[in-house]
């Protein structure tokens, strides 16, 4: 596997795995939405139920008192309409009373108020003949009533058939909110009869669907309890928030761990990158110190061999060998500040001067090959220039280095101009060559330590890409910076931004 494929692998079978990951994170999600939002379904029936059972069991109470009391009275000798009245009274609930004898004769009320022929035929259909003689009790419907009947001993030893009626009003006061009224809870507790209307609420119930409903048995048929949750509580409202917040962690989760890997894998390119950077930064260096040395050999040893008579020849040598030292005295001094500057060891000592005096210096340095290579080099410096507080060597390194490059990348067109102009309080010094230029994309780039544009571009060209770095460090050593652009009709121009600072207005 190639080292560069590597890491591309592994970030993709991370990748995968995350994929993984969300994919059973939200089926597991999904399950655990069905399964809690049955759980919280089969708990707001289990409280219905309850509730269902506390009415069950309130009514039964109650009607249980009611014949037990209606049952005592019909034992006493005195036993008549007069004592039912009394018992009327003090048993609310019921709004209708009615009492047969074993014969069916009607013996309360005294007076037949005429609705209760049909409760009559009811009574005659249900009672039989073992409810009579096993007695107990029963319920029954009536016109939508629902009608309690029971068999009691009378006071000569016949049984009584007596029918009782609820009222609807003490049922809801007396029975419901009796109850479910303390219901506590965030729920509403309701009792809806047979169409579904609401005769009780523990709160109000507004037109919310019930989250469940449980039938209340024969005591009160076709009604039922039925549970309500305010908005937002109801159990699938509840699960999808939290399922909701869930999902929001999750894809928060997966969204860290892919930016973590993006930023990883970047990271790695980039050292890989740099790492390839510096092996060729090495060869590089390498093969530019070469080359100056074996031509000074080369002449050296022809020279000491006297094998050059002419002196015209021998002063010739003699500047290629000035001309070679100084391009790998240049060379050295460009390596060794750039690990300075890497290990942040470089020091500038800044005074405050001139700058036309560096120019000319470094000029006058390239004089020889820039002959010698068929330079021809325009010089204009403004007369007005400011002094500029800066560190000599470095200012002079770095423009050496823009001149070297101006002469490397140029091709056939071979001018350069060098201008230095006023800019602000400060000095701006423009080096212009006529060659192959920096294409757009590589303008910032080009400034980047050992970063070498495209190798068609750079190729045949000595050189170990920090040249620039180091320019741009120098500059903004100064406070100034670096820039470049092209210029019109082919060529580039590298601008050395040195801005004037308080101490040159002193001085
Ligand atoms: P190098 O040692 O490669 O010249 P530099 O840091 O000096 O390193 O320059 C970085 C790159 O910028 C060069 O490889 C070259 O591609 C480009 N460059 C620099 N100066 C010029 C110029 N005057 N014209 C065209 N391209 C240039």
């Amino acid at each position: 596997m190639s080292a560069r494929r590597a890491p591309v692998l592994i970030f993709g079978a991370v990748f995968v795995a995350a994929a993984v990951l969300a994919a059973l994170g939200y089926l597991s999600l999904r399950r655990w939405e069905v399964a809690a939002e049955l759980q919280l379904r089969e708990q707001a029936r289990d409280t219905a139920a309850m509730a269902a059972e506390k009415v069950t069991m309130a009514l039964g109470r109650a009607e249980q008192d009611g014949i037990a009391a209606l049952q005592a009275a019909a034992l006493t000798p005195d036993f008549g309409p007069a004592v039912v009245e009394g018992w009327k009274t003090r048993h609310p609930l019921f709004d209708g009373v009615y009492v047969f004898d074993r014969q069916g004769r009607m013996l309360y009320p005294v007076v037949s108020t005429g609705d209760e022929a049909r409760l009559v035929a009811a009574l005659r259909a249900e009672i039989s003949q073992g409810f009579w003689e096993r007695g107990g009790r029963r319920h029954l419907e009536v016109d939508g009533h629902v009608i309690l009947a029971a068999v009691v001993p009378g006071a000569g030893g016949a049984p009584l058939l007596v029918a009782l009626r609820r009222d609807e009003r003490a049922l809801r006061r007396d029975v419901l909110e009796q109850a479910l009224g303390g219901a506590e809870g965030k729920g509403a507790l309701a009792v809806l009869d047979g169409q579904g209307r609401a005769v009780f609420a523990s709160h109000p119930v507004d037109a919310a669907a019930p989250v469940s409903t449980v039938p209340l048995g024969d005591a009160l048929p076709a009604w039922r309890v039925a549970l309500y949750q305010p908005a937002g509580l109801s159990p699938r409202d509840m699960v999808r928030r939290q399922a909701a917040i869930f999902m929001g962690a999750f894809v928060l989760l997966v969204a860290v761990i892919a930016a973590g890997l993006v930023a990883t894998y970047r990271l790695v390119r980039r050292e890989s990158e740099i790492a390839r950077l510096k092996s060729d930064f090495v060869a590089n260096v390498s093969h530019d110190l070469k080359t100056p040395l074996s031509l000074i050999r080369l002449f050296s040893e022809t020279l000491e061999m006297d094998r050059v008579p002419d002196p015209e020849r021998r002063r010739e040598y003699y500047a290629v060998l000035t001309r070679e030292s100084e391009r790998l005295s240049r060379l050295i001094d460009n390596v060794l500040d750039f690990s300075r500057i890497e290990s942040g060891r470089q020091r500038y000592e800044m005074t405050p001067g001139p700058v036309e005096p560096l120019i000319q210096e470094v000029l006058e340095s390239f004089r020889h090959p820039l002959q010698q290579e068929g330079f021809t080099v325009e010089v204009s410096i403004a007369p007005d220039l400011p002094d500029v507080v800066m560190d000599d060597d470095a200012v002079k390194q770095a423009l050496a280095n823009l001149l070297d490059n101006a002469m490397k990348y140029s091709a056939e067109r071979r001018h350069i101009t060098v201008t230095a102009r006023r800019e602000d309080d400060g000095v701006a010094v423009e080096v212009t060559d006529e060659g192959i230029g920096v294409p757009v994309g590589e303008r910032e780039r080009i400034f980047e330590k050992f970063y070498r544009v495209g190798r068609s571009e750079t190729q045949g060209r000595r050189g170990s890409g920090v040249g620039l770095a180091l320019v741009k460090h120098i500059a903004e050593a100064h406070g100034g910076r670096v820039s470049v652009d092209a210029r019109a009709g082919g060529g580039s121009r590298f601008t050395l931004h040195l801005p004037g600072g308080p101490a040159c207005r002193a001085s």
